[in-house]
């Protein structure tokens, strides 16, 4: 190899090793010492980072830079006791860990059946993913096993806005649609457990072979769990990430009074409600419940909201 840098995708961080992908090779890079020292970034590299390396014989593959990231997942821990809302918060004195780089979207996958949606679960994925401000995609997988001529849960988060793509691994209905929305991306795949996540990506991408559950919740809870993640190569520019739980997201973060910016179709009337602010709970002339009461908006969904207002997540 010559001694040009390339640039490449980090997959997987472990002991000082950076895993990074270049097209169909995956090297085992170390970083140049004088990139730890310069910076004071949250949190150096992460995975989903784009990287320059540079190969040489005598030092192997070093990362010599690391390109600004366009956007971050961030895992933090909840705020002291005397944390005030628009408080930049990165826990008590630790840093924000970066569960992903320069995402593209997040995929929020659920089935039709088996398990049944629930839509206070599949509402508190939303609010979730909307906090974090990255597109959404929701895959409702297992449709070969409902009847299809009948409406389904979903068609609401379709009059909201929401792309929702129906898709089986067993028919493989609907799979080159979601190929065609994860190719090129760095796309976080999140959902409860059990709804086909791990075989719906195998159905796709054969040679992942992943266990069935394999894609499944990170579970870090304390300051000094490791969160073991990882950035599926798909092919070409393609990857996905590991399943980070709804924790990770900016739940804690998110206050009763800014849910409804959450709620994407509450937008044309929150600005109407006679009081501002208003909770959309109980006040006279509010326009929100107006537009409830006149099937606007969708029973289910403002029931979800009542229930994140008043008991949080
Ligand atoms: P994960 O926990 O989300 O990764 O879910 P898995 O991929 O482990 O799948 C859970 C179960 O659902 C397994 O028994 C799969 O065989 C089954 N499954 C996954 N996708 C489909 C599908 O499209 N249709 C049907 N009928 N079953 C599926
Ligand atoms: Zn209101």
């Amino acid at each position: 190899m010559d001694s040009e840098t390339q640039i490449g995708t980090v997959i997987r961080v472990h002991g000082g090793h950076y895993y990074v992908r270049i097209g169909d090779t995956e090297l085992d890079c170390r970083m140049r010492g004088r990139i730890k020292k310069n910076k004071s970034d949250v949190q150096l590299v992460a995975i989903g980072d784009h990287v320059e390396i540079l190969y040489s014989e005598l030092e192997g593959a070093i990362i010599e830079n690391i390109l600004p990231r366009k956007s971050a997942l961030l895992r933090q821990s909840p705020p002291p006791r005397s944390f005030r809302p628009g408080q930049v918060h990165y826990g008590k004195g630790e840093e924000a860990q970066v569960i992903v780089a320069n995402p593209d979207q997040v995929v929020v996958v659920f089935s039709l059946l088996d398990p049944e949606p629930n839509p206070l679960m599949l509402d508190r994925y939303l609010v979730a993913c909307e906090a974090v401000e990255l597109p959404i995609l929701i895959v409702a997988n297992k449709v070969d096993i409902v009847d299809q001529s009948e409406p389904d849960l979903m068609n609401l988060y379709e009059e909201i806005g929401y792309h929702v793509i129906r898709t089986s691994a067993v028919s493989r209905q609907g799979l080159s649609e979601l190929y065609n929305a994860l190719h090129g991306k760095i796309s976080v795949l999140t959902g409860p457990s059990g709804v086909g996540k791990s075989t719906v990506m195998n159905a796709l991408w054969p040679q992942l072979n992943l266990k069935t559950g394999e894609i499944s919740e990170i579970h870090g809870k304390g300051k000094h769990t490791t969160v073991v993640a990882e950035l599926f190569y798909l092919e070409e520019e393609t990857f996905v990430a590991d399943t980070p739980g709804l924790r990770t997201f900016r739940l804690w973060d998110i206050q009763p009074q800014e849910l409804d910016a959450f709620f994407p179709e509450m937008a044309p009337f929150r600005d109407q409600c006679h009081f501002q602010p208003c909770s959309h709970l109980h006040e006279p002339k509010c326009a929100v419940q107006a537009a409830v009461d006149s099937g606007q908006i969708s029973d289910i969904r403002y029931e979800s909201y009542c229930r994140m207002y008043e008991q949080g997540f």
